[in-house]
């Protein structure tokens, strides 16, 4: 049997079939898929590869995927910290974007938030920014897997002026990218204190006629339901029910404030929660009751949201800090356990964006989308449970390997595709712009 590459690794954790460790074991790999999972001795009798990659004291995981970020917002990384959201939002953020956005800020901004993903053993990440089609150009440069989301929201920007302008653009960025293997476009309604019913109910119409999720911001602090009830005279998640929002294809993140009843009626539902811890604790917007929701039934992922508001797109700290905070919340030990967590960054993830035949989870037939992490670190040894180890000790910096489509973006600890030098003179002459406006 041949393969174009095979990586033999101390230990696979493949995520499906759940609670599976492989030691000894190698990954085979033909025209960007998952061929083989077998025992090391095995695969150097029987395959004959292209390319062997022998990584002794590395955990062998599907790469992981960022289920929320804003890709472009990482140049504006610790611009503005420790103030509430909205302030933060209003005062700060949405100035800059209508002083800077454009396709150039967005190019080099989705560029840093690609490299920093990659680095950290990220492989897909779901997006919402203005200028998608930029973003997509450059997860095509880059390699990496991106759903972009076509925003929608209810002020204008240089992206669109009105609805109209922002549904045209929307399934234009539909079309640009339908025949892609690794980029595609979902419907993102920013949130539902930024989008008004007539706009909604014509991405409810689009997102059923094209069988395409609805990404949204939704229940992020306590303020969003206040003022909800004001204007609307209901909570949002209501609102978005009676509108028809609600169901199989919704992605709602954040999801803090919730009561029982729309525990049970989201689960319902079908609908999906992306859970973005930190982002979370530094805007101080409430807990998402994960635990309660994962009991439910409900598919929940991980996101880091954007760099703004977190300040990192490392998806290995999230997934300590959602295990950490998990128990803290439901005041149970055994509350999101390691495994679980795993799950979430990986499976859930595939699970939430419609890709679980392709990606997710290190399963012969699937996408060759892999993260490797060195773990022979002061900072993990011993090894007792390596899942353990990646989820409550490991750092980015242990991530060595990165492979999408079966194609090394970082091989080593190098990205092979982002040129460092000029990713770094880029940013520079942002910070130059951004801080002179201040
Ligand atoms: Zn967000």
């Amino acid at each position: 049997m041949h393969a174009d590459n095979l990586i033999h690794a101390r230990w696979i954790i493949p995520v499906e079939p759940p609670n599976r460790v492989l030691e000894h074991h190698a990954i085979a790999i033909e025209q960007g898929r998952i061929t083989a999972l077998l025992p090391s001795r095995e695969a150097r009798e029987q395959i004959s590869a292209s390319r062997v990659i022998e990584l002794p004291g590395h955990a062998l995981i599907p790469g992981l995927i960022n289920a929320h970020t804003h890709t472009p917002m990482s140049l504006f990384r610790g611009m503005a910290d420790d103030i509430p959201l909205m302030e933060w939002l209003e005062k700060h953020i949405w100035p800059a974007e209508q002083r800077w956005i454009s396709p150039e800020f967005v190019a080099d901004g989705s560029r840093l938030a690609m490299a920093e993903m990659i680095r950290s053993g990220t492989t897909c990440f779901n997006d919402m920014y203005f200028f998608p089609d930029i973003t997509g150009k450059v997860a095509l440069e880059t390699g990496m897997r991106a759903v972009l989301g076509m925003i929608l929201i209810d002020f204008p920007s240089a992206w669109a002026s009105d609805a109209d302008g922002y549904l045209e653009r929307a399934l234009a960025l539909h079309d640009t990218f339908r025949n892609e293997s690794t980029v595609s476009a979902i419907f993102a309604p920013h949130a539902p204190y930024s989008v008004s019913d007539e706009p909604l109910l014509r991405v409810r119409t689009l997102a059923n006629e094209l069988d395409l999720p609805i990404h949204m911001h939704v229940h992020e602090t306590a303020d969003e339901i206040g003022q909800s009830r004001k204007q609307y005279g209901m909570r949002p998640l209501t609102r978005l029910r009676q509108l028809g929002l609600t169901g199989p294809n919704l992605i709602a993140v954040h999801m803090t404030q919730l009561q029982d009843d729309e525990i049970e009626a989201y689960a319902a539902s079908g609908g999906h929660v992306v859970h973005c811890p930190e982002s979370n604790l530094k805007l101080a917007s409430g807990f998402c009751p994960v635990a309660l929701l994962l009991a439910a039934g409900i598919n929940v992922a991980l996101g880091t949201d954007g760099a703004a508001s977190n300040n990192d797109l490392d998806m290995l700290g999230e997934m300590q800090t959602a295990a950490l905070l998990g128990k803290g919340v439901a005041g149970n030990t055994e509350a999101l356990p390691a495994t679980q967590v795993l799950e979430m960054a990986t499976i859930n993830g595939a699970r939430a964006l419609g890709l679980e035949a392709d990606i997710g989870s290190l399963t012969p037939g699937k996408a060759a989308d892999i993260t490797a992490i060195d773990l022979q670190s002061i900072e993990t040894q011993p090894v007792f449970d390596p899942v353990s180890q990646i989820v409550y000790s490991a750092g980015r910096e242990q991530v060595s390997h990165v492979w999408v489509n079966g194609e090394l973006l970082l091989s080593d600890g190098e990205l092979t595709r982002i040129n460092v030098n000029r990713l770094m003179a880029d940013t520079g002459s942002w910070q130059d712009k951004l801080q002179q406006q201040s």
